[in-house]
């Protein structure tokens, strides 16, 4: 359950002391302490990025870019710095490099769009795999009907990893671009991202890394890593909702059409000919998320400050105590059992279906998923309606597994 990639052995840390900033944690749901384990659909938040938001609201709210007021300069500095912490954070090369977004969603969306109005013809494919989320399936799918394109997936074995004996052969000369999650929101499976990158790489096929579940809990380096794009969202690392990240190479971007046209990606406009900004601003149409990008750059300090390789090894400690504590639960089976895997835990019990056991487990005031969660094709391959999923964070404590554990047994005695 270790990703291959992890760089320093970190050190555990104080995670009592960690959750008290983080004000939805000492909340009770139907009178019960809340126990979140639904830490791959979102975050919770830290006071100080909760605090970030409204400071940016109550103390200089105001445009960025354009102003040359006091309040406007404030904020566009504010900003701008989200942008230096994130390429600092990911070890872009470049700053111009970081294009903020909406989220994942939005950022595979503009590359989908943009590389693929520019090189995707008739006959062309694009290869995903068989593990994405919806957001790394429907964007390519529609840009591939568009263009005449064809949707190639690497197929994935009956414990969620990729048949990586298939990539050679998928990799011929019609692939004009892959995508690829680093890790499945759905099984935890780690993909090995770096040798796929390589691989295309030799053919000189460009790679896009949906990072969306590896970011706040795997180092990040995209020099390392060779990706040409790199997506991810704020909510997932402890940040807000409305804001994310795509990376991706100088080259590519200057070579990519602009997404959205409107202010700030412009450089000149009359009703001839309009020239397109710069990066970042090329691909930044209209006013951006601006506290929610300040607050994004906050989030980053925190992660920074605790430190990713300390919270992997937090993670990989409970993640593996989650693993043998659900063990023993009668009739449980694990959907997903990659060598490599991280953060999220699907499983079954029985013939239980899992939106009820999710509901009983919602009463105790335990937090998890239920469903397809958004990888449907997931679910068609192991023949099955959906999961229950517990994802963690490194704000999770032993005792909140344990209750989860008990949470299930009790479930189960109801519902059996
Ligand atoms: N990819 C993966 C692997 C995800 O887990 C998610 C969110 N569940 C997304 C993409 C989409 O992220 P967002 O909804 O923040 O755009």
């Amino acid at each position: 359950m270790r990703d291959n990639l992890t760089v320093a052995a970190g050190t555990l840390l104080d995670v009592q002391k960690l959750r008290a900033e983080f004000p939805i944690l000492q909340t009770t749901v139907y009178g019960k302490p809340l126990v979140y384990l639904d830490n791959a659909a979102t975050t919770q938040k830290p006071q100080r990025v909760i605090d970030a938001i409204t400071g940016y609201y109550s103390e200089y709210n105001s445009n960025v870019h354009r102003g040359v007021h006091y309040l406007s300069q404030k904020a566009t500095a504010a900003h701008e710095e989200s942008r230096h912490k994130v390429a600092a954070f990911i070890n872009a090369p470049h700053v111009h490099e970081v294009i903020f977004t909406r989220g994942t969603t939005d950022g595979i969306n503009i590359i989908a769009s943009s590389f693929g109005r520019k090189f995707l013809k008739e006959g062309d494919s694009i290869l995903i795999s068989a593990i994405e989320h919806h957001s790394n399936i429907v964007p390519w799918q529609m840009i591939c009907e568009d263009r005449g394109a064809n949707l190639k997936v690497i197929p994935v074995n009956n414990k969620g990893e990729l048949i990586m004996d298939s990539l050679d052969d998928l990799l011929d000369e019609t692939v004009k671009l892959v995508a690829v999650t680093y890790v499945s929101n759905t099984l935890g499976t780690v993909n090995p991202v770096k040798e796929i990158i390589e691989r295309a790489h030799q053919k000189s096929i460009p790679v896009l890394v949906d990072a969306a579940q590896a970011v706040q809990h795997i180092q990040l380096d995209v020099q390392e890593l060779d990706a040409d794009f790199v997506v991810f969202s704020g909510h997932k690392m402890y940040g807000p909702t409305g804001i994310g990240v795509l990376y991706g190479k100088e080259a590519w971007l200057n070579e990519l059409p602009p997404y959205q046209g409107g202010g700030d990606m412009i450089k000149s406009v009359s009703f001839k000919k309009t020239t397109y900004n710069e990066l970042p601003l090329k691909f930044e149409a209209g006013t951006p998320s601006i506290a929610e990008t300040i607050a994004l750059g906050v989030a980053v300090d925190y992660l920074q400050e605790i430190g990713i390789a300390n919270i992997q090894e937090t993670e990989h400690q409970l993640y593996a105590y989650a693993v043998d504590a659900l063990k023993t639960i009668d009739g449980l089976r694990f959907i997903g059992e990659a060598k490599n895997r991280a953060a999220s835990i699907s499983f079954l019990i029985n013939d239980i279906h899992p939106f009820d056991l999710g509901e009983i487990l919602d009463k105790q005031g335990i937090a998890v998923r239920t469903g397809h969660h958004c990888t449907e094709p997931i679910m068609q391959h192991f023949n099955i309606p959906g999961t229950v999923r517990a994802s963690i964070a490194f704000y999770n404590t032993q005792e909140e597994i344990d209750q989860l554990v008990a949470g299930i047994k009790r479930a189960v005695t109801m519902l059996s």
